[in-house]
Parts: structure tokens; sequence; C-alpha cells
């Protein structure tokens, strides 16, 4: 700024700004080195003397956790915060701090979770720096802030649980809790994405309860609902981890072997089969099952299910109680 041309009057104008910004500036720099900063919101910060291992920190770093100041020694060791540390989070923060100390990182960041004087665990995200070395580089001090990150942690935790809940329920079956339709046809989709890049094979099963409609004539469909439930687990338990399984319709079932050949699938569906024709539902009740086997020859996943599909109606055609390939 050119100020010759400016009056006197202006001139003291603008030397009463600036005094006035200059005076501002210092007594905010001098709460700062006595902590008394008024810290807006959660923030907290620390000044660690390394040789020492004393913290000087505001109050609101311990205020969080439920103490006051007069409570704490004239000179509280780093270890009064770390020996509050999650478990889960012990290893980590020190090694962040670690690595820090010893120059590898050029900030110490890190969050953790410390225990509360009433024992609940607070969420903290801690960021410092080495403000002063030795003549070696020994570090000597470092400063930091540390912010309470607890209802936002634990909101990002309730969203997460909520997540996968909803993704839960988007993708199970409510009475079978097995895959439903949508997932096990996105699952088979990614599969013979995977199949075509890498050209293996791939073969899916359709399963379905013979006369199951009787089931539920005779005794309800609460109880034809356990027979579903258990025919599920049925299938689980005889299939490798690999394999996925879903319920495709009512009383279907589709199952997916991934890198597998059609002779292996059909020995897989074939002990199903025979499992689930030996098993002793309740009240005595013994059902069977048909299957219909398809390998994938480069088809569309709707192709796919509707050659299974045909084959599992000649394996009804010729007498239900087995599999057709
Ligand atoms: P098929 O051997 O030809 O397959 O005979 P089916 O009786 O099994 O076949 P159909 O398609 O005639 O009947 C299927 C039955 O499955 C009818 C329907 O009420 C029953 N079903 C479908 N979904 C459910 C369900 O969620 N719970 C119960 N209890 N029954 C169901
Ligand atoms: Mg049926
Ligand atoms: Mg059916």
């Amino acid at each position: 700024m050119d100020y010759t041309n400016l009056t006197r009057a202006q001139l003291i104008a603008i030397i009463d700004e600036l005094k006035i910004l200059n005076d501002e500036l210092l007594s905010e720099k001098e709460q700062q080195v006595r902590l008394d900063f008024a810290w807006s919101g959660n923030l907290g910060h620390w000044y660690f003397n390394v040789k020492t291992g004393n913290v000087v920190f505001n109050p609101l770093k311990v205020t969080t956790l439920g103490y006051c100041m007069d409570e704490l020694p004239e000179q509280v060791s780093y270890t009064f915060f770390t020996d509050r540390l999650h478990p889960d989070d012990y290893q980590r923060t020190m090694a962040d701090m670690q690595k820090h100390l010893q120059g590898e990182t050029d900030v110490y960041e890190c969050e953790y979770r410390i225990q509360a004087k009433d024992g609940d665990w607070k969420w903290f995200y801690d960021r410092g720096k080495v403000t002063r070395r030795d003549a070696q580089g020994k570090p000597l001090f470092a400063a930091g802030i540390v912010f309470d990150i607890t209802e936002k942690k634990e909101r990002a935790l309730k969203l997460e649980r909520e997540n996968k809940l909803l993704e839960e329920a988007t993708t199970t079956d409510p009475l079978t809790r097995i895959r439903n339709r949508r997932a096990v046809l996105t699952e088979l989709e990614g599969w013979l994405r995977e199949a075509r890049n890498a050209s293996q094979s791939i073969v899916v099963a359709m399963f379905d309860i013979d006369h199951f409609k009787v089931v539920n004539d005779t005794r309800g469909h609460v109880f034809g609902d356990m027979v579903l439930q258990i025919t599920a687990n049925l299938i689980v338990g005889n299939i490798r981890t690999e394999d996925i399984v879903g319920r495709y319709g009512g009383e279907e079932f589709l199952v997916v072997f991934p890198h597998t050949e059609c002779h292996s699938a059909a020995v897989v569906c074939e002990r199903i089969r025979t499992r689930i024709a030996a098993y002793e539902f309740p009240d005595g009740l013994k059902i069977t099952i048909s299957g219909g086997l398809a390998e994938y020859r480069g088809e569309s996943v709707t192709a796919l299910i509707d050659r299974a599909d045909k084959k599992l109606y000649e394996a009804k055609e010729s007498g239900r109680n087995r599999i057709a390939l």
C-alpha cells in the first residue's frame, strides 16, 4: 500500500487498526502459551516433553475423560493416557508415536479409544509433531492437538452396523437365511465374468422339492416353512465352502459350483439328493428333491439357468428324486 498520499488522520486510523490487530494476536499467543485458549468445540492441545515423559495439556484433554485438573498430579506422565488406551488400540497407537519419534513419519496421527473415569470408552483423533530435536536428531519436544471424536465415531459405527444389516436384508432370504434370488444371481454373474476371462468351468444346479404342495396341504404352511429351512441347511451342509446356494423361488434352490467340472458337481448334487431323501424331518416326514445341472458354455446367466431348469424338468418328468445332466 502506498502511504505517501494519505492524510495524517487516515494514517492514524490505519495505525490504530494495526495496533488493535497486533494486541489481539499477542493476547491470543499468550493464551495459547498458557494453554488457556478458548478452544472451540472439542479440541484439546498437548505438549510432550520426550525426555521427562511429562505432558502438559489444556483441561479439555482430561475433562472429556471425567477428570478435573485438580485431581491430577502436578506433573502428568504420558502413561496417564497410554495406561488407559483400549487394548485393541494400544499397540497401533504406541507404534505410530514411536515411528514418528524415530523420524519415520512427518507427523504422528492416530485414532484411539481411552477409558474415561466412569469406564466408558472415548474416541480421540490425535495429531502431533516433534517440534524440537537435539544435535543428534533425538526428539526433545512434541506438540499436538487432540479431538474428542466419540460422537462422530459412534455415529459412523452405528451407520456401518445399519448398512451391514441393510445389506444382509437385501441379500438374505428371511426364511432360510441363505442368499436370496437377487444375491445368488449377482454372485453368479461375477463368477461367469471371471470364468469367461480365465476360461474356467462353472456348473449351476437347480433343485426343486418334489410334491411340496402336498406337504403344505397336509401339514400347513408353518410346517412347510420349517421343511424349507431344514432343506436349505442340508444343502449348505453338503456343498464346499466355495460353492454358493440361494433360494431361487418358493421351494427351488440354485447352487453355483465355481471352478468345477460337470462330473464333480454331479457327485455333490447326488450326495445332496440322497442325504435329503434319507433325512427324517419332524413328524417322520420324508421328502425328495429333483435337480438339473448345466455347465457354463459362455452364454448369459438367464440362458444358463434356463438350461439347468430344462434339465430339472427332465428329472421331474422321468420320475423325480433324481439329478439330470
Ligand atoms: P413338483 O414335484 O412338481 O415340484 O410339485 P410341487 O408340489 O413341489 O410343485 P408346485 O409348484 O405345484 O408347488 C410348490 C409349492 O411350494 C406351492 C407353494 O405353496 C409352496 N411354497 C412356495 N413358497 C413357499 C413358502 O415360502 N413356504 C411354504 N410353506 N410353501 C411354499
Ligand atoms: Mg416342487
Ligand atoms: Mg417349484
